[in-house]
């Protein structure tokens, strides 16, 4: 395989998608792969986010590369430092971190004559044949929108710019969130500090799932016999996609009910206090915020320096937070762990398609995408994690490794000289998006509650489908839903 044309393709993000597709373009035979990195290292999600207690809640024998499968994970949901030295470890190994450009944030791109050029925050980086976003979906950070934010004196961040230089031993920590993040923290400070106030919204259901340690003669068994962690791959595989996955798109309503039952059981069976457990119990179905995973939340919870403080918050002044009841909570530490925009993808940058439009208008009233992978008139544009992806219940690593596998067989028409241009149509990404709107109300997301899996205008940003449906509609694209030229 030899690239006739010289292809040069720009790879937007050195996170775990773009690391993946970098190797596998620079496999495909591709000429030219240049990535650009908003940052200063790679790393996307696992960079970013170092607060204490952070594990992946996707097992870790499923949470990996096709090509690098990790005999030597921890855990089976592993710390977020370890996923870190695995992504380093595989882009080192394969030898592309020579191809990112680093702190060179992508500002615009604009399409003319079968080229895209592109722009960073280091000025004009030339002309490129294809591009690819691996911008990822939870890093753009949203921070509360409460009065008096700025002017509490003590110490204060967002969960994923954790402020390593600060203490929490013996101090009074705040925390505002109750999701995966907050709740992983609590866990794990629980035990530093003189005081806990995690600041809930909304409850959430918990499934108590231990994370116990891979033992080294498990460890030795994956080195030596590849074929066992395999098979540890497709059960982990079958039992997520199959079960959990399929149950929240109201494909397996056993495996619902089983989960809705472990989540109460878990309650039931870890908090006592009868008053905190009506505090804890969520009023909307198990799956529909993303559900969590710990089983070192309650426990945390339940001691006496902790504290689930449910009245709404009125405002923060500088010694700490006052709720509408009148009470001051003083802090000397607060956590913002509010969560990301999954919405804006590259809305920082301009980014003019063919027509003259930009992808802002076109996704001015909504992000859509053709298959998740391309949006008409931005041609031989092609997202990894692009709008209605899978996400929240799958292997990220998965989800985007089936999607660049479709993108490659689009871009080897490019590569081998057949094609220039690769544009959906919009009468058949319509046909698509109504589908996908329609799928949409058969899923736990339609069932009432609010999350981040919910746009500004009520639309769900996943994919409302089984994960059988994802590989089977990105198995082989059908060219004549293409304006190919
Ligand atoms: P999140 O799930 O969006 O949770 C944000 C929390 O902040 C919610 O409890 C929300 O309350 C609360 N909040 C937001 N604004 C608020 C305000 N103005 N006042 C009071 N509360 C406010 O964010 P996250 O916990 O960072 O998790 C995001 C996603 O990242 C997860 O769902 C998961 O997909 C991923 N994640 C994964 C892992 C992992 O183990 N793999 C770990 C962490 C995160 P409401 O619920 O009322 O909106």
């Amino acid at each position: 395989m030899t690239d006739k044309k010289g292809v040069s393709v720009a790879i937007i993000g050195a996170g775990a998608a773009g690391i993946m597709a970098a190797i596998k373009l620079r496999d495909a035979s591709i000429s030219k792969v240049s990535v650009f990195e908003k940052e200063d290292d790679l790393g996307g999600t696992w960079r970013d986010n170092t607060y204490p207690g952070l594990i992946c809640d996707i097992p870790s024998h499923l949470y990996r590369f096709s090509f690098a499968p990790n005999p030597n994970w921890s855990h089976t949901f592993s710390p977020g430092s370890e996923i870190y030295d695995y992504v380093r470890a595989v882009a080192e190994g394969n030898n592309v971190e020579k191809l990112i450009t680093y702190n060179s944030q992508v500002t615009k791109l604009e399409y003319n004559n079968t080229k895209w050029r592109l722009e960073t925050t280091k000025g004009d980086q030339g002309e490129f044949d294809i591009v690819i976003s691996a911008v990822g979906i939870l890093h753009h950070r949203v921070y509360p929108d409460i009065e008096g934010l700025a002017s509490f004196e003590g110490d204060c961040f967002h969960s994923a710019r954790w402020d390593h230089d600060v203490s929490l031993q013996s101090k009074r920590i705040g925390i505002i969130g109750t999701g995966s993040t907050a709740i992983q923290i609590v866990g794990a400070v629980i035990d530093d500090v003189e005081k806990l106030s995690l600041f809930q919204r909304t409850p959430q259901w918990v499934l108590g799932v231990p994370n116990t340690e891979v033992s080294e003669e498990d460890k030795a068994k994956y080195r030596d016999y590849p074929e066992e962690m395999q098979s540890l791959y497709e059960w982990l595989a079958e039992a997520l996609n199959n079960g959990f996955a399929a149950a929240v798109v109201g494909q397996n309503e056993e495996a619902l009910a089983t989960i809705q039952n472990s989540c109460q059981q878990n309650l039931d069976e870890n908090i006592r206090d009868p008053e905190l457990k009506m505090k804890l119990t969520p009023n909307y179905s198990a799956g529909c915020k993303r559900l969590i995973v710990s089983d070192l939340f309650y426990p945390a919870i339940s001691k006496p320096n902790a504290e689930l403080v449910t009245d709404s918050i009125s405002k923060i002044e500088h010694k700490g937070i006052r709720t509408v009841d009148g009470r001051l909570h003083e802090l000397d530490v607060l956590v913002l762990a509010t969560g990301f925009d999954p919405h804006r993808f590259l809305a920082d940058a301009e980014i003019i398609g063919r027509s003259g439009r930009t992808l802002n208008e076109a996704w001015s009233k909504g992000n859509y995408a053709y298959k998740t992978i391309c949006v008409p008139d931005f041609p031989n544009l092609f997202f990894l994690g692009g709008p209605n992806s899978p996400i929240g219940n799958f292997s990220y690593l998965l989800t985007a490794e089936t999607q660049f596998a479709y993108i490659e067989k689009l871009i080897s028409l490019i590569r081998d000289g057949k094609l220039s241009e690769i544009n959906p149509k919009t009468d058949i990404t319509d046909v698509f998006n109504k589908a996908l709107k329609g799928a949409m109300s058969n899923t736990i997301w339609a069932s009432g509650c609010q999350s981040w899996y919910f746009d500004r205008f009520g639309n769900v940003a996943s994919w409302p489908w089984t994960f059988d449906k994802f590989e089977e509609e990105l198995s082989e694209p059908k060219l004549a839903d293409f304006h190919a030229a």
